[in-house]
């Protein structure tokens, strides 16, 4: 399995914000969105080749109760069944950050972290709303859709209308941003459709912290 990166930090989006967490990065994305800020990630040969039982040792080197598998695209990932088979245990707490665009059922998953891709990305496969739907329904699951402007809450709704089933407090909002400044920016809009809609108004950490620096 080719593994992009793995570090420890904090997790800096979605419910678990603040978290600190080992994060594991799968290479590997097709969708190309144009904000993406793990570009050097997409490329399925974008990292180093790990046989699932040294990626196992490395990964449970770290004491730490929680694990983020991000991506590049982890669903994509023939091998992410076996990988998270191998490390999975009651002690553990395993999120899956994706853009639902697989669906695998029965992982050991603890969180679906979603991310649905709208136009502001410009991605290259539209939103499969059949595998939205299935990832929501078998998992517990967050929602977080990238807001770039104002315009955007009505393709979300469109979403939403098309999804059963979904509980309001799991759809969470984030800023469209890769500075601090355009983070800071965007935070007033947020909050205005956040307090007509009741989604939550989610920050990103990372970019609080770190701005555009990688693997913080
Ligand atoms: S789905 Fe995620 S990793 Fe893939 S291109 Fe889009 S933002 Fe980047």
């Amino acid at each position: 399995m080719i593994v992009n990166e793995i570090f420890y930090s904090l997790q800096g989006e979605g419910k678990l914000i603040g978290v600190p967490s080992l994060f594991v990065r799968i290479a590997g994305c097709s969708l190309g969105c144009t904000w993406c800020d793990t570009k050097y990630a997409w490329a399925p040969d974008a990292g180093t080749d790990y046989s699932i039982e040294d990626l196992k040792q490395k990964i449970l080197a770290k004491e730490t109760r929680h694990i983020v598998i991000t991506g590049g695209e982890p669903m994509a990932s023939p091998q992410l069944a076996e990988l998270l088979t191998a490390i999975a245990s009651p002690n553990r707490h395993i999120t899956i950050e994706t853009s639902a665009i697989e669906y695998i059922g029965d992982l050991p998953c603890d969180l679906m972290s979603i991310s649905p891709k709208l136009a502001n990305a410009a991605p290259n496969d539209p939103l499969n709303t059949e595998t939205l739907q299935k990832l929501i329904d078998n998992y517990d699951y967050q929602l977080k859709f990238v807001v770039d402007r104002p315009e955007d809450l009505n393709e979300i709704a469109r979403c939403l209308e098309n999804l059963k089933n979904v509980n309001p407090y799991n759809i969470l909002l984030m800023p469209q941003a890769a500075t601090i400044k355009e983070h800071t920016e965007k935070l007033p809009m947020l909050a205005e459709i956040c307090k007509q809609t009741g989604f939550t108004l989610a920050p990103r950490l990372q970019v609080i912290l770190w701005g555009q620096q990688r693997g913080k």
